[in-house]
């Protein structure tokens, strides 16, 4: 950051440079916030005249790759559970497969084994398998600990990204935080696309990772409006095709599978200098409980009224319990880390265009 901070080239690329040039010195709370900037679209590196084999051997994508893993643990709530970044592909992949197995035991254990291996159809099929307030109270509780969990990190990170005492962040910072995270403002490469392994900018890893976002938004907006139908107007899924739940579910699934694959085929062309490879497996379990979360759903819609639906059922909750679990502990937390990074820097920005800062 001090050569960087020296030479400025690249101060057009994405928010990195104009946050740093804001700095003199980069104590950790700053290195973490602009690591948690970063979108890793490598034109940096691309760009430098100080790149290896240049003996400063300056590598910003990498070396930002390394400091944000590292800010992963700082700020993971409890603390005790920080090992689960190391070695987080095998964590992952092991709770998500205990996970699966844990509702295969269940339903088992729960249902009438012809229920588990006959078709069931009509409304309420899926509770005949698991009540659904056995259901209900699993979720919601995994779902509320992910998001204490997640809280927690954030308020130590802003705080360790802030002045002491300063003011939590006002509405025009959050609302240009939303607009940059929205379109994914800086995974451009300064506008010309995300590097590849023919050091040629491509635009690939942006169009994916729309679809992984926004799939992964509609699936929970689906999950939000069947939780409605049922308490709120007494009705049981699984619900037709044309139903508003089964339709928003539907296209977020084919989000998560499309931008899953995507995702995953755009990493293997990536050039192995910008990567942190320590952290590769944290990366490819995360996209791949998004797409195991696509794939087993789709599964289940299109095999629903079949006996297949049992086993489908279990192996979808497994997935979708396993991720909401390891959800503070893996890849997830990237995109709220980079979030509040973002507000930070629109207020950066506003305070330094009024004098203020
Ligand atoms: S990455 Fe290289 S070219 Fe860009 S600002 Fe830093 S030292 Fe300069
Ligand atoms: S977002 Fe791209 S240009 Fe900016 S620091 Fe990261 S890799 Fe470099």
């Amino acid at each position: 950051m001090t050569v960087c901070n020296s030479c400025r080239y690249c101060e057009g690329l994405c928010a990195v440079f104009p946050a740093m040039e804001m700095r003199r010195a980069f104590p950790d709370g700053d290195l973490n916030y602009l690591a948690n900037l970063c979108h890793a679209c490598g034109a940096c590196f691309y760009d430098c005249q100080f790149s290896p084999p240049h003996e400063f051997d300056v590598n910003v994508p990498r070396v930002l790759a390394q400091v944000r893993a590292q800010s992963y643990r700082a700020y993971v709530w409890p603390p005790a559970f920080a090992g689960m970044f190391e070695r987080n592909g095998l964590i992952i992949a092991v709770v998500a497969g205990l996970c699966v197995a844990a509702f295969l035991v269940g339903f088992v254990a729960l249902a009438d084994p012809e229920v588990l291996l006959t078709t069931q159809t009509g409304p309420g099929a899926f509770y005949r398998v698991m009540p659904h307030w056995i259901m209900a109270a699993l979720f919601s509780a995994a779902f509320v600990y992910a998001l204490v969990a997640m809280a927690m990190s954030l308020r130590l990170f802003w705080r360790h990204i802030t002045q002491p005492g300063e003011p939590p962040a006002d509405l025009r910072a959050l609302w240009q935080a939303i607009a940059d995270t929205g379109r994914l403002r800086y995974l451009g490469g300064g506008g010309s696309g995300c590097m590849n392994e023919d050091e040629r900018p491509a635009d690939r890893r942006k169009p994916y990772h729309h679809l992984t976002f926004y799939g992964f938004l509609l699936c929970f907006a689906a999950t939000v409006v069947a939780t409605l139908y049922h308490f709120l107007l007494g009705r049981e899924a699984p619900y037709p095709w044309y139903d508003i739940p089964v339709v928003l579910g539907t296209l977020g699934g084919i989000g998560l599978v499309i931008g899953g694959a995507g995702l995953l085929a755009a990493k293997e062309r990536r050039d192995p200098a910008l990567r942190d490879q320590q952290r590769r497996g944290m990366d490819m379990a995360f996209i791949v409980m998004l797409l195991m979360t696509g794939i087993t759903g789709l599964a289940l819609l299109v095999l629903r009224a079949t006996p297949a639906m049992g086993l489908l059922l279990a192996l979808h909750l497994g997935m979708i319990f396993g991720f909401f679990i390891t959800m503070p502990y893996g890849k997830f937390v990237h995109g709220l880390y980079r979030f509040v990074a973002l507000v930070r820097y629109a207020r950066e920005r506003r305070q330094l265009a009024t004098g203020g800062g």
